[in-house]
């Protein structure tokens, strides 16, 4: 089994042993409530003294409060609380109060999300103002120095979870200093502990969040700076514990584990300075560099903390890339919310002004203080196999196998689907339901296969001149426009009002309902509307899949029933008891390379990628009695590929339910054309 390079430690890290052992001590031998006066509660006690200590040493705060929650979410949203609650104080005493709740663009959404709550429960009806960053995804310093007189609170964070930028703190506290002497300052710090100085008690910054499991303790501890003399409202009152600012018995492990994070911090012995990993930053950039040619990065290095790099890579989606680097054993994230599958850009990406493909191909690779040499050289090696294997030919290029380069592609995004129609005798294709979100693998597959793209059809579209090369007679003797695609036809037909596109070939001008090879069209009644002019093994490709089930073939529809996936046992039950079932591995051919050699108890799969299963359904059908299992990474696509074929009426197919992800199962496959 391929181990892990985890390169996403903006989203959370590993706990450090030492810091796990401390949990277990405080679980099994410590366990004392720290609020008990007897020996035990007194042991307790001193955890969390130490672990308080060790935050003010880390903070740079003698003066300032530190309260210890259960996130940084909760420490915002208590920061926020107290903000709002003083505003809510200081108008019912009739004093003047400015308007605007100042959040910077690119704030983690716990930010805005709380301070929209707090104003709507509070009933202040203050306006939420979002603060412009520039391409480089730092604050817009004149725009703050404008809203800051009306600010009762302004939001900034110090370094972005997403991006890695890191915030001019000095040049917004001289704009706080100077403007926003009415307004109560919130710096979420979560991606900056162990990565950049601070000095709380030496700034304005009122309020300041931190969260443990980014920085190798546990989830659920986080803790809030509170300046000396800033408003405070608790936001659980009970019995009092942390001096009544935070009620409910504390979670001594996660206290004491993250006090052992905070003492190392403060001692200095055990994290990597900034020195170090910005040698290793560089040495990750050179390894990307050389691995995708086409990569841009989409933070200024000098302006970013050293252990996050946000890219993007020309021609690929972030959901592309990541399968890719998934399967290559490096585990990273989108750097954005954008994917093939949701059209939305990251909000972050948005306030930088990003052009749509950098959003839409956006990858986050972060790691942590504790990661070493042997770390970072694994790393580069891994990145470098996951750029061979997106380069591995036009294979890996395209997705698809230039010797099938014929039939038709499914682009999915989510249920928005587009469909490529490949025709090798011409060199060309024709591309039906363009979106923008699967515009450039689009035009990489058009690109790699050296293919002219003869035309885009949009959904509602009517084919006229001069696109229509011809006409051609339908099977319900209907005449109806065509375009030439080589030797075969797509022929646009409405019935009832359903606008449909044929695809076959024809003999003279007829195109015979049985040489339709498929449809296109909206799911739904369309295909019934359309019944007169289909074959009886049409595969019928929708528009839209909102039921992903990638295709069907309407004569043999029926239920899909359920029952059809398999736990890792099962799977090795159904394999020892069927010689003959077909293990197909469903992921696109690039994740294919990337994955190392391996099998399924001695049986490598075949590679069909779920783009290409419509195109190869009849031939599956073909074969009803055949055992089919279908497999992918984490059970999603071979999931879609089960229930299409189950849909279509075979009975012996089946998903691996999640994936190889979780069998912990690395394959070796053939493509199918091989098998
Ligand atoms: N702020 C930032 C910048 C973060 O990255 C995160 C975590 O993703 C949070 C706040 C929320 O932290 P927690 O998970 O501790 O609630």
């Amino acid at each position: 089994m391929l181990s892990e390079i985890y390169l996403d430690t903006n989203a959370t890290t590993p706990v450090w042993p030492t810091a796990a052992r401390m949990a277990l001590q405080v679980m099994q031998t410590d366990y004392g409530n720290p609020s008990s006066t007897h020996s035990a509660g007194l042991r307790a006690h001193r955890h969390m003294a130490r672990a308080r200590a060790a935050a003010r040493r880390v903070l740079g705060t003698e003066t300032g409060q530190v309260v210890f929650t259960s996130g940084a979410t909760e420490a915002i949203q208590t920061a926020v609380l107290a903000a709002l609650c003083d505003v809510r104080a200081r108008r019912a005493r009739g004093e003047a109060t400015g308007s605007l709740l100042v959040y910077g663009a690119t704030e983690h959404k716990a930010v805005p999300e709380s301070l929209a709550h707090w104003n709507a429960v509070l009933g202040l009806g203050l306006e939420l103002k979002a603060l412009a960053v520039d391409a480089a995804g730092r604050h817009d310093l004149d725009a703050l120095r404008a809203l800051a007189p009306h600010a009762v609170m302004v939001c900034t964070m110090a370094a972005n979870n997403e991006t890695g930028a890191v915030s001019d703190l000095p040049g917004l506290e001289a704009v706080m200093r100077t403007e926003g002497a009415g307004a109560l300052w919130l710096v979420d710090c979560v991606q900056a502990l162990g990565k950049l100085p601070l000095a709380l008690d030496r700034t304005r910054i009122d309020y300041a969040a931190f969260s443990g499991h980014k920085l190798y303790a546990p989830k659920g501890i986080g803790l809030l700076f509170v300046r000396n003399g800033a408003p405070f409202t608790a936001l659980m009152a009970g019995g009092g514990q942390e001096t009544g600012q935070r009620s409910g018995t504390e979670n001594m492990a996660g206290i004491a584990a993250f006090g052992t994070v905070l003492e190392a911090l403060a001692r200095g012995d055990t994290f990597r300075g900034p020195a170090p990993m910005r040698d290793w930053r560089d040495r990750l950039v050179a390894a990307l560099c050389d691995a995708f040619p086409g990569i841009v990065f989409n933070t200024p290095l000098d302006h970013a903390l050293p252990t996050t790099l946000n890219f993007s890579v020309e021609g690929y989606s972030s959901s592309e890339l990541l399968d890719v680097f998934d399967a290559a054993g490096i585990r990273v994230s989108a750097g954005s919310a954008c994917s093939a599958t949701h059209a939305a850009p990251s909000h972050v990406l948005a306030a930088m002004g990003l052009p749509v493909w950098r959003a839409a191909s956006a990858v986050r690779l972060s790691f942590g203080p504790l990661a070493d040499e042997a770390f970072i050289a694994e790393a580069c090696a891994r990145i470098a196999a996951a750029g061979a294997a997106i380069r591995a030919g036009h294979l890996a290029q395209s997705g698809i196998d230039p010797r099938q380069a014929d039939g038709i592609v499914q682009l999915a995004g989510g249920a928005q689907c587009s469909w490529l129609l490949l025709d090798a005798d011409s060199r060309s294709a024709v591309l039906l339901y363009p979106r923008p979100a699967l515009e450039t693998r689009v035009q990489r597959t058009i690109r790699s296969l050296g293919y002219t793209l003869q035309a885009r059809i949009a959904p509602d579209q009517t084919l006229s001149a001069p696109a229509a090369t011809r006409s051609v007679r339908l099977a319900d003797g209907g005449m109806a426009p065509a375009l030439q695609l080589g030797s075969k036809v797509l022929v646009q037909v409405d019935r009832d009002g359903c606008q449909a596109w044929l695809y076959g070939a024809t003999d003279g001008d007829t195109l015979a309902a049985s040489a339709v090879r498929c449809a296109f069209g909206p799911p739904g009644p369309a295909a019934d509307a359309c019944a007169g002019v289909l074959g009886p093994d049409t595969v019928w490709c929708p528009e839209r899949d909102e039921e992903a089930c990638v295709a069907t073939i309407p004569g043999r529809q029926r239920s899909p029933g359920s029952g059809w996936a398999l736990s890792p046992q099962g799977l090795a039950t159904l394999l020892a008891s069927d010689a003959a079932a077909l293990l197909v591995d469903v992921r696109e051919p690039a994740e294919f390379h990337a994955q190392p050699p391996g099998s399924f108890g001695g049986r490598a799969p075949v590679n069909l990628p779920l783009s290409r299963l419509a195109d190869q359904l009849r031939t599956l059908l073909d074969e009803p009695e055949r055992t089919l299992i279908f497999v992918c990474r984490s059970g999603g696509r071979s999931e879609n590929a089960a229930r299409c074929l189950r849909l279509n009426g075979h009975r012996r197919a089946w998903t691996l339910a999640g994936g190889m992800a979780l069998a912990g199962v690395d394959t070796t496959s053939t493509a199918l054309a091989e098998a």
